[in-house]
């Protein structure tokens, strides 16, 4: 599958710098793969049904694992050093 959407992304990156959106009544836009297969996970899918990131220390929910990992960088890289 993850070989599959490769070749799928090589042949869409072909014409262009830009990769659109082939969902129905969507017509975003992307200049980068990681972009495009970032939206692709959220594209026509309910905001309830989406793939949830959340935080173990503090339960805190992200949509994405970028938004997680920046969370965990700002708020939770002393816990392991802070010992009361
Ligand atoms: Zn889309
Ligand atoms: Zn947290």
């Amino acid at each position: 599958m993850f070989f599959f959407q490769c070749t799928k992304l090589k042949r869409l990156m072909k014409y262009g710098r830009t990769l659109i959106c082939e969902n129905e009544g969507c017509e975003a836009t992307f200049t980068t793969a990681l972009g495009y297969l970032t939206h692709q996970k959220i594209c026509g899918v309910k905001e309830e049904d989406r793939e949830k990131f959340t935080c173990e220390i503090c339960d805190k929910v992200y949509m994405s694992s970028v938004g997680l990992k920046y969370h965990m960088q700002a708020k939770h890289t002393q816990v392991n050093i802070i010992i009361h």
